[in-house]
């Protein structure tokens, strides 16, 4: 199990990035749950987003961390 700690962005221009939010409570917990050997982390609160995923099986995606509401993007290599 390797914890990739993500890169922080400023919030994308309307269209220009695919974004995974959370509408629900905040919290720290995992918005993405597969069943692979990697998690990543935000890069600011260190929450695990995505837990047992693989890695390069997500790419090019936001993901507002539903702890602290940074966004975090996920290159995918
Ligand atoms: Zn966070």
């Amino acid at each position: 199990m390797t914890n990739y700690s993500m890169d922080i962005i400023s919030k994308p221009e309307e269209g220009t990035a695919s974004i995974l939010s959370w509408s629900g409570e905040k919290g720290t917990f995992a918005v993405i749950k597969g069943e692979g050997n990697d998690n990543y982390i935000c890069g600011v609160c260190n929450n695990v987003i995505c837990q047992n995923v693989n890695r390069g099986q997500i790419s090019n995606l936001v993901i507002i961390c539903p702890n602290c509401g940074n966004y975090n993007f996920i290159k995918g290599t």
